[in-house]
């Protein structure tokens, strides 16, 4: 059994998988930077160690302050969030060499879904779909010009390691293509050190539909429907909702087989999304994130479930609490996400926050690490909070939100909330006839962002 759990995160991550752990009747230690001394994942965790100074390289990603600070606490289990070590499968490795628990999916499971070549080359064994485009990587620009012509333009050629939107280039034409292809490669060595590339069909107007799946690594596995987050700025997600409002029952419960079949032959453990677009009625897989996203929280709404909860239930050995027909979807949930943040340039907007209330009632859950007098470090990403509405239908979770926001109040700081507003006027929102693309022209057209 697990009684102490080590959480390797900060911000309103740190504080979702601590209210599990107070829940589960488990002791939980936070680790965090000079920086972070104040945090509010620091106050509410019983206990807390200082595992370096500010930049995340030296303390949130450093893998032997963690181990220490497991080491001098007696936490047996390490929950990583999103993000930091969350994916790293030498970190993984490292842990259970310690015999510590990562409450996450295996080393290899990571691994092979990491690399984005393998991971496609893996899913289309699994019989899951695939967008068209090269069988491997790519490895010289006559190639790439080959396949260019071969399949059509436009076609995006990404990093195999690349993440958060980084080592992605779409060429329109084959004139485009020298740079795409040089710049893809570059940013894949300069940020994820590895610069192997590939070449996939561009869609032009697809939604960015992705499947929760869940697996207890004994060969079970369940899917928890899907997440819509089409709205996206630089391939960053913004505003997400469940169920995806273009998805009926039948597409939902065919290709949340496909992926729970999949998850269950590779004896998968844990949470995971399978990432896919959507187009004409027809899915392609893009990749996989085998950690908790950060948009849970709508499908936890829609579910009754607590993700978090299951993590640690199977990283414990127990079996899911829940079974593929115990899984039914209640209503609607939309989630923002509240970056602080300066429109219409999105420049971050670190600084002290003088005022702060969560929005309540009837639906509405604010995970969020701020506080009155906080001060929002300049080091780590600006997602100062996610607002979750949930509501009998999507018109009722609509009106919610718009109710919600209304109340929230974070001053001192510029945030991403007046977008929201603004969004929430357009006849495209309230009908929910968007895709991949809509946000970026919209804020072109109204923001005039460049
Ligand atoms: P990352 O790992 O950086 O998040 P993904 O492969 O998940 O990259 O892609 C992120 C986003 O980029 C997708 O949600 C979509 O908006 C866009 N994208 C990726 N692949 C394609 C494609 N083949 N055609 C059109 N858009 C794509």
């Amino acid at each position: 059994m697990i009684d102490k759990i080590l959480v390797a995160n900060r911000g309103e991550i740190a504080l979702r998988v601590i209210r599990a752990c107070r829940e589960m009747g488990i002791q939980s230690v936070a680790v965090h930077s000079t920086a972070d001394a104040n945090a509010m994942h620091v106050r509410m965790a019983d206990e807390s160690v200082c595992i370096g100074p500010a930049p995340s390289t030296q303390s949130y990603l450093s893998q032997p302050a963690i181990i220490a600070a497991c080491e001098i606490t007696g936490a047996q289990a390490i929950h990583p969030g999103y993000g930091f070590l969350s994916e790293n499968a030498q970190f993984v490795q490292i842990v259970e060499d310690h015999d510590l628990t990562f409450i996450g999916p295996t080393a290899e499971h990571i691994r092979v879904m990491g690399d984005k070549i393998t991971a496609k080359e893996t899913m289309l064994a699994l019989g899951v779909p695939c967008v068209p485009g090269s069988e491997g990587g790519v490895t010289s620009l006559e190639e790439a010009k080959r396949l260019g012509a071969e399949m059509g333009y436009p076609v995006i050629i990404k990093a195999t390691a690349g993440g958060g939107g980084k080592g992605m280039k779409v060429a329109a034409s084959e004139a485009e293509m020298e740079r795409a292809f040089m710049t893809a490669r570059a940013e894949g060595k300069s940020n994820f050190g590895n610069d192997e590339v590939y070449i996939e069909k561009y869609l032009q107007k697809p939604r960015h539909i992705e499947i929760q799946v869940f697996g207890d690594g004994k060969g079970n596995a369940v899917h928890l429907g899907e997440r819509d987050c089409s709205l996206q700025r630089r391939h960053q997600k913004v505003f997400e909702e469940a169920p995806g409002p273009s998805i009926s029952p039948e597409e939902r419960a065919r290709i949340g087989k496909i992926c729970a079949d999949a998850m269950a032959n590779i004896n998968y453990i844990g949470a995971g999304t399978i990432e896919f677009l959507y187009e004409d009625g027809e899915f392609f897989f893009i990749e996989m994130n085998t950690r908790l996203q950060v948009e849970h929280p709508v499908t936890e709404a829609i579910f009754g479930v607590d993700l978090v909860r299951e993590q640690i239930r199977v990283a414990e050995g127990l079996p899911m609490s829940f079974t593929q027909d115990d899984l039914t979807i209640n209503g609607h949930a939309i989630e923002v996400r509240i970056n602080a943040e300066k429109l219409p340039n999105f420049s971050p907007c670190p600084g002290k926050i003088t005022q702060y209330h969560a929005p309540g009632g009837l639906g509405v859950r604010m995970d969020s690490a701020l506080y009155d007098g906080y001060s929002i470090p300049p080091y780590y990403d600006s997602l100062i909070g996610k607002l979750i509405v949930h509501g009998r239908d999507r018109p009722e979770a609509l009106a919610r939100l718009n109710r919600a926001l209304g109340e929230l109040i974070v001053d001192g700081v510029d945030t991403t909330v007046p977008l929201f507003h603004a969004l929430l006027g357009e006849d495209d929102i309230i009908t929910g006839d968007y895709n991949i693309h809509w946000l970026e022209k919209w804020l072109e057209t109204n923001l005039g962002e460049a």
